[in-house]
């Protein structure tokens, strides 16, 4: 194992030297591994996925016929994460590439995937994509500066979309591991039925939404709000910021004209912020879009306590 890593370390700094001169040069996933991606763990097809619900879609779609492998740290919003080298040299060196489309994952301009393992699972609804016109630009995390002017990406929050991800899923993993065709249209069956069970639940929800103006503190909820009947004004706060007077002449500027009686977060605000908002009427409710791993569970039970955490606010 030592002479193995030695050696690999050895070929590594050879090929850093003369990359192009090497025949049979190192491939970019033998190079020793950066922090933020780990290496392949198995010999199975390797999948990439541009984010956690569709690292969730693969996993239980796919089970053990493949590796799924996202790479995007825990505390970094996958959307506005910048992959190292040895994570594009992983996402260029995959068998699957899953992207969310919709213009999610920033970086992807800047980098060539290869075009025959990329697959866009949003593709067979982009016609009816959401375009944003946002001016300002905030940060949240490492990731620096950004706008959400554009395509609106949290596409999975409506359910039927997420299921429509999903089943792209399903097929391009069926081209990749044909074998395992019965037991994954079996998996995505099931999972099918769960998302549907969540859309039913915000439909029969959305009957008591319609008239409720609301406040959400990011803008990240469009698909959510137009599926299920949602009027909804976006702020550019994070739960973890206690809003400061900037903050609240924000939000009193869109109270002015939007009645609001409830702000959705996207995270658990600090006690200090839901005291604050209490002030000026507006009561606090959480429903987490889930783009990254989640603290404790999985997509699903986030979810349900997101469905659970509305049906409660609003019953
Ligand atoms: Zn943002």
């Amino acid at each position: 194992m030592k002479i193995r890593l030695l050696l690999s370390c050895l070929t590594f700094l050879i090929a850093a030297c003369k990359p192009a001169e090497q025949p049979g040069a190192t491939a970019p996933s033998d190079a020793p591994t950066a922090v933020t991606a780990p290496a392949a763990k198995s010999n199975q097809p390797q999948v990439l996925v541009a984010n956690y619900p569709l690292q969730y879609f693969a996993q239980r779609i796919a089970g053990d016929a493949v590796e799924v492998r996202f790479l995007a740290p825990k505390d970094e919003d996958p959307a506005f994460w910048h992959p190292d080298e040895t994570a594009i040299a992983a996402f260029q060196g995959a068998d699957l590439i899953l992207m969310n489309g919709a213009t999610y994952s920033k970086w992807a301009d800047k980098i060539t995937l290869p075009e025959s393992k990329a697959v866009d699972t949003s593709a067979s609804f982009k016609a009816s994509l959401i375009q944003v016109n946002e001016t300002s630009t905030h940060s949240h995390g490492p990731g620096g500066e950004h706008s959400h002017s554009g395509t609106a990406f949290t596409t999975w929050i409506d359910f039927k979309q997420a299921s429509l991800q999903a089943k792209t899923v399903r097929d391009a993993l069926i081209r990749l591991v044909p074998a395992a065709k019965q037991a994954m249209e079996t998996s995505y069956d099931n999972l099918q039925d769960e998302l549907n069970t969540l859309d039913d639940r915000m439909s029969v929800l959305s009957r008591r939404l319609v008239n409720q103006p609301l406040v959400a503190s990011h803008p990240v909820y469009h698909y959510l709000a137009r599926r299920y009947g949602m009027s909804l004004k976006a702020l550019l706060w994070e739960p973890e910021n206690v809003p400061d007077d900037k903050a609240m002449a924000d939000l009193n500027g869109i109270l002015s004209g939007h009645r609001a009686r409830w702000m959705i977060w996207e995270g658990t605000p600090a006690q200090e912020s839901i005291e604050k908002l209490e002030s000026v009427g507006l009561k606090s409710v959480v429903f987490d879009p889930c783009g990254n791993v989640p603290e404790s569970g999985d997509f699903m039970s986030v979810m349900k306590a997101n469905v659970e955490a509305l049906e409660k606010a609003f019953q």
